[in-house]
């Protein structure tokens, strides 16, 4: 029987532990959302009663596993295993993750970060098929990436290369990134940026068409609001979306001079804000790169979906 891989998608709001085939499929899943508040020490040792469980469950041993791959969201040390920083969760301060969990397990187990895993996913199951090497770019609460070289994930000295969330595409911005800087791609356009946009234009006289609550507050704004807007033409949220797209499309064209790859893979949950979004991220780019491109450039959209974070983690083993 094909051995079986062990997924842990780790993220803010959700934690999935899933069984996977190495062609991607998975083939069971628990997902909880209750470790949300809980300290970094609790939820290894709840992942690791998800892992029995499921392996459980299925009829399984450990045995039957390849080994237990762990998408984390925030900063890892790749090659000791710790975790570095995590806005998302409570604790994971340079925190030895990975040793703590294998020791209650015999097989192999890999931690890296949640973007990585998903980048790899897009390698081998999703829209970076056919390729040996790719940039991959989530955009939705935060931004993060991975970076593919020679079909291998390129983690820098750290562990922490990719960060392109953290390149500052407009130094005399005034939004302030979780990372304290001014004028970061991911404070310039990720999700967490959507209530300042929305504010900021409609106090410059954008109106908009959009029902708004009677309790509405501008941190309601999220992208789902946006997408609305925009489906119903509203000039507020067009506006937003324009302006978040530029930004993208700055993104796209910084990664595109330093890796000139052969194709950019934007995924997340704002890919979603609509056909004129992804239209606008191109546009921007070929309006900055204009004749520098000799080799056509594929910027395309995630094909691994929602599941990304869990096949990922788990085709870590694979690498
Ligand atoms: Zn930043």
């Amino acid at each position: 029987m094909e051995k079986l891989l062990c997924g842990v998608d780790l993220g803010g709001t959700k934690l999935s532990v899933g069984l996977v085939q190495s062609s991607g499929k998975i083939l069971d899943r628990i997902v909880v959302y209750d470790h949300v508040g809980k300290e970094d020490e609790v939820i290894v040792n709840y992942i690791t009663q998800l892992v029995r469980k499921i392996i459980l469950a299925n009829g399984l041993e450990e045995s039957d596993l390849t080994g237990i791959g762990v998408g984390f969201p925030g900063h890892v040390r790749y090659r000791d295993g710790y975790t570095i920083t995590t806005s998302n969760l409570k604790g994971f301060k340079n925190f030895p993750f990975r040793d703590i969990l294998a020791k209650n397990f015999t097989i192999p187990v890999r931690l890296d970060n949640d973007a990585n895993a998903q980048a790899y996913c897009e390698l081998r199951y999703g829209a970076g098929r056919g390729y040996d090497d790719l940039i991959f770019l989530t955009i939705s609460t935060g931004i993060g990436a991975g970076i593919i070289l020679g079909r291998k994930l390129y983690r820098g000295n750290t562990g922490t290369a990719g960060e392109f969330g953290h390149t500052i595409v407009d130094p005399g911005s005034d939004l302030v990134c979780t990372c304290g800087n001014k004028g970061c791609l991911m404070g310039c356009a990720c999700g967490l940026a959507l209530p300042h946009h929305f504010r900021k234009k409609l106090e410059s006289g954008i109106k908009t068409t959009l029902q708004l609550p009677a309790d509405f507050s501008y941190d309601k704004v999220d992208g789902q609001l946006i997408s609305r807007g925009v489906a119903a033409g509203d000039p507020l949220c067009t506006a937003i979306v324009m302006e978040c797209a530029d930004y993208i499309g700055i993104g796209v064209y910084n990664i595109f001079q330093v890796f000139n790859p052969p194709v950019i893979i934007l995924g997340g949950g704002l890919c979603n804000l609509g056909e004129m979004y992804m239209t606008r991220i191109k546009e921007k780019f070929y309006e900055l790169a204009r004749d520098m491109i000799f080799d056509p450039i594929a910027i395309v959209e995630s094909e691994a979906g929602s599941d990304a974070g869990l096949i990922g983690a788990a085709a870590l083993l694979l690498e």
